[in-house]
């Protein structure tokens, strides 16, 4: 059967800082007709907003939706106050799943402060939000546009890829010169009424038809504007961190089919989180393998070895780590990571 040709994608007639207004009505009228409505696009309250942002930073909105995340924790932790006030333990248990457990801590010395040094008030603007413990340029221009309708431009990994094809721009956008290039065209772009849902438009165009991979140009609301003729060739990046390949060796410690030992992870990104206490290889290379795990972290993966140990031969740890035999109830009760948590659960 001959190859069907592709269908070259049309050449841009228009320049989108030239052409602005019809720029702006072409990507409104779209996102008003086919717009999404996500949970966070039903509030202006700040603090629901500050919450979606910082979960969706390094979370998929297919995740966080599906399992009702964002929801599920603002019944738990309604306000800033509610946030402020969690214990530590509660507070990782609400995020388990989402990794990255820095983001929600960060997120609550965030609620302290706005307590402490705003009168529990939101300040209104990019600067002031700025200038809050955790939020970087994006998240101040996602709160104050998205809560206050604030004129203030955001960049994502989104807007940042609909921006290098619009563009046809051939720098890494990752590079401190792409970046400042991506937000200049993003505050150019942007009108000074209706940020919030212009914002809120550019981003779903880069979730929708101007995906990483297959971006459906034919249909694209702005394809007039669009100046790249190989989309799938752009944003381009600066090279990659290796991957590493990591072994884990874990001890299975049960009390007479009863409490399970377990080591509180002290001074990583996991601090405050429970998991099987780690010992050496060589520690362990006696004990029968009970099974093995693979689970990627940042730029790692890790195989996780489980060893069954009786509870009269746990080697020593290196340092002094917690660790403690916990019944069932309070290995419910106890913050996670996900991989263990997964791990355990089929042991048990
Ligand atoms: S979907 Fe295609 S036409 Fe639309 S912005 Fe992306 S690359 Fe351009």
């Amino acid at each position: 059967m001959p190859d069907v040709p592709a269908v070259p994608k049309r050449v841009a007639t228009r320049h989108p800082l030239r052409n602005i207004r019809a720029f702006r009505s072409a990507l409104l009228r779209w996102f008003d007709e086919s717009g999404t409505d996500y949970p966070w696009r039903r509030t202006t309250d700040p603090y629901a907003i500050l919450v979606s942002e910082v979960m969706l930073q390094q979370t998929t909105i297919g995740a966080v939706i599906r399992n009702r995340r964002f929801e599920r924790f603002l019944e738990k932790f309604p306000d800033l106050r509610s946030l402020a006030e969690a214990p530590e333990s509660a507070l990782l248990r609400t995020w388990e799943g989402l990794g990255y457990y820095n983001r929600v801590r960060n997120l609550q010395e965030t609620a302290r402060v706005i307590l402490k040094d705003h009168d529990g008030e939101f300040p209104a603007d990019p600067s002031g939000l700025e200038s809050l413990p955790g939020i970087g340029r994006y998240t101040a221009g996602a709160v104050a546009s998205f809560a206050f309708d604030y004129p203030a431009p955001i960049v994502e990994a989104n807007i940042s890829r609909v921006l290098s094809r619009l563009f046809d721009y051939r720098e890494p956008v990752d590079a401190p010169a792409g970046r400042n290039q991506l937000w200049n065209w993003a505050e150019a772009l942007l009108p000074t009424r209706h940020a919030r849902t212009f914002n809120s438009a550019f981003m779903e165009l880069g979730q929708s038809y101007c995906s990483p991979r297959s971006p459906n140009c034919l249909q694209c609301p702005v394809q007039d504007f669009c100046a790249t003729r190989n989309p799938d060739t752009l944003p381009l990046k600066k090279t990659r961190r290796a991957t590493v390949e990591i072994d884990e060796h874990v001890l299975f410690v049960r009390k007479r089919g009863g409490p399970v030992l377990l080591a509180r992870e002290e001074g990583s990104r996991r601090k405050g989180l429970w998991k099987l206490p780690e010992r050496s290889h060589d520690q362990l290379a006696d004990f029968p393998l009970l099974a093995t795990r693979r689970y990627d972290i940042t730029h790692h993966k890790v195989t996780m070895h489980i060893y069954r140990c009786p509870p009269s031969r746990i080697p020593p740890p290196a340092g002094t780590p917690t660790e403690q035999f916990h019944c069932s109830t309070s290995l419910q009760e106890l913050p996670m990571p996900s991989p263990f948590r997964r791990a355990l659960t089929d042991l048990l």
